[in-house]
């Protein structure tokens, strides 16, 4: 199988069979072997029962159900998993990516790079909900992770099956895909492409999604920079406020002690006990994510470091 094409699908009794059609239209023509990957993402209109329809008439397609809505992010987990391309497509379900960007990504993949991200330069969403804080985000996560990318939010995308496949992806991490790939050693590019209104069916975020996002570019930005380190994050901000408090509380004593002041209803007092806390707090902190550290990387057999190629003198045995 050379191609995969993975489409995570919730509420899209509308979409799905105009979307393959288009799919298998651009794709007939490339001449590779191909599939397509549907994944149910528990579905609870007519979505399933189109699918299994357009399932028995073209035996390129695979349909995964889920037994219940586990979230976009799931269902593109759930679509890798079952993936057995050489190269990975990733789109939306409902028409708003364009299958007819798809030769167009194979061609920058084949420029030697592991993963050709989207960018929709000419988004066709509302502005204040959706746009406006998806700028903001994509500011934050470009600035925060190492990877420069103008949209983290566009799910079409290709990708080597390497890349596909040692994806660990949790919460909403699809976004953050290019971020987890890149931290891997993978080579990203990006690339426009076509962005269409939703013409059926329902967007299935708002606003309320800007928050979980913010928090998942904290927990990736950590497990990016930190994760095999933890003590490094939490320890200094310890050591910073224990001697802090530590300081304080000297000069308390000196002042209690060399000049007979009353120190009990100041104010400092409490700061150098907060503080003093505080260091501990983080200090023992770091010394736990030390130990999950150990344990998530040994538990996996997860090494800390990727090998691209070895290069070494043959042996003639
Ligand atoms: N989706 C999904 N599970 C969910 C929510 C969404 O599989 O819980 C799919 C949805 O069917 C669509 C894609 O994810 O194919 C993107 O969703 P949507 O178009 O609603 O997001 P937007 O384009 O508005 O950001
Ligand atoms: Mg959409």
């Amino acid at each position: 199988m050379e191609l995969s094409v993975v489409v995570p699908v919730y509420n899209e009794e509308e979409n799905v069979e105009p979307l393959i059609g288009e799919i298998n239209g651009v794709l007939r023509h490339l001449g590779k072997r191909y599939e397509i990957v549907v994944v149910d993402d528990g579905s609870e209109d007519q979505t399933f029962a189109v699918l299994s329809k357009l399932q028995r008439e073209q035996p390129t397609m695979k349909v995964v159900r889920l037994k219940r809505n586990f979230g976009q992010t799931a269902a593109v987990a759930a679509g890798l998993t079952y993936a057995r391309g050489e190269i990975v497509i990733l789109m939306d379900g409902d028409g708003q990516n364009d299958p007819a960007d798809i030769p167009a990504l194979l061609a920058k993949l084949a420029e030697g790079n592991d993963l050709v991200a989207g960018w929709r330069f000419n988004r066709r969403d509302p502005f204040f909900n959706r746009r406006l804080p998806s700028m903001i985000a994509n500011r934050l996560i470009s600035w925060t992770t190492r990877v420069k990318l103008h949209d983290y939010g566009c799910t079409l995308k290709a990708m080597r099956k390497e890349i596909a496949k040692n994806l660990k992806l949790y919460g909403e991490m699809h976004r953050f895909i290019p971020a987890i790939a890149f931290e891997r050693g993978a080579r990203i590019a990006e690339l426009k492409v076509n962005h269409r209104p939703r013409l059926r069916g329902q967007s299935k975020y708002g606003i309320t999604r800007t928050l979980p996002v913010v928090l998942d570019l904290l927990t990736v930005k950590f497990m990016i920079s930190y994760s095999t380190r933890p003590s490094h994050v939490f320890g200094p901000i310890g050591i910073l406020s224990g001697m802090g408090g530590f300081l304080i509380a000297i000069y308390l004593t000196i002042q209690k002690w060399v000049y007979d002041l009353e120190i009990g209803g100041r104010p400092l007092l409490l700061l150098a006990i907060l503080l003093i806390f505080i260091g501990f707090q983080f200090v023992t902190m770091g010394l736990l994510g030390e130990m999950l550290a150990r344990t998530y990387h040994e538990s996996q057999d997860r090494p800390v470091f990727v090998v691209g190629e070895i290069l070494e003198e043959r042996k003639n045995v």
